[in-house]
């Protein structure tokens, strides 16, 4: 099990956490007590025995269509953000319309340049608002 690995949360001070999101290098674990949630950057201590020192910035990427998507967009969307893949169509539309908030994931700066063309050509403006990552060393599970 991996759960005792992320130590004690700040808030709460439980030990209990779940997987709420991984994308790519990233992992957001979510404290089962309190909701505290955590981003942290894996790596693998068997291939990079060293902590990474440069860790790249992280985002919260929070997007918003500011007029109606077509239905191919929609459908783009889904495929691009794997946050998005179990959301109904109907939900999308639904938030399109209301021009609220749809959260699409934690990415990396580098991430996000590849993301930002994209997330443009899809009409949606993004929020971008970094976040605290920590290094987090254990084996990846598949
Ligand atoms: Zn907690």
């Amino acid at each position: 099990m991996m759960e005792g690995k992320m130590g004690k949360c700040e808030k709460c001070a439980s030990e209990t956490w779940s997987v709420v999101e991984r994308l790519g290098t990233l992992e957001t674990w979510r404290c089962e007590s309190c909701g505290q949630e955590e981003t942290v950057h894996v790596f693998d201590p068997a291939n990079e025995p060293q902590l990474p020192v440069n860790l790249e910035p992280v985002c919260r990427i929070v997007g918003r269509w500011i007029s109606r998507p077509s239905t191919q967009q929609m459908s783009e969307i889904q495929a691009s953000f794997p946050a998005l893949r179990n959301v109904p169509i109907s939900t999308l539309l639904h938030k399109a319309i209301a021009q609220s908030d749809i959260e699409l994931g934690r990415f990396t700066e580098s991430e996000m340049r590849n993301l930002r063309p994209l997330l443009h050509r899809l009409g949606l403006t993004a929020t971008e608002t970094p976040i605290a990552v920590k290094p987090h060393d254990y084996h990846r599970m598949a």
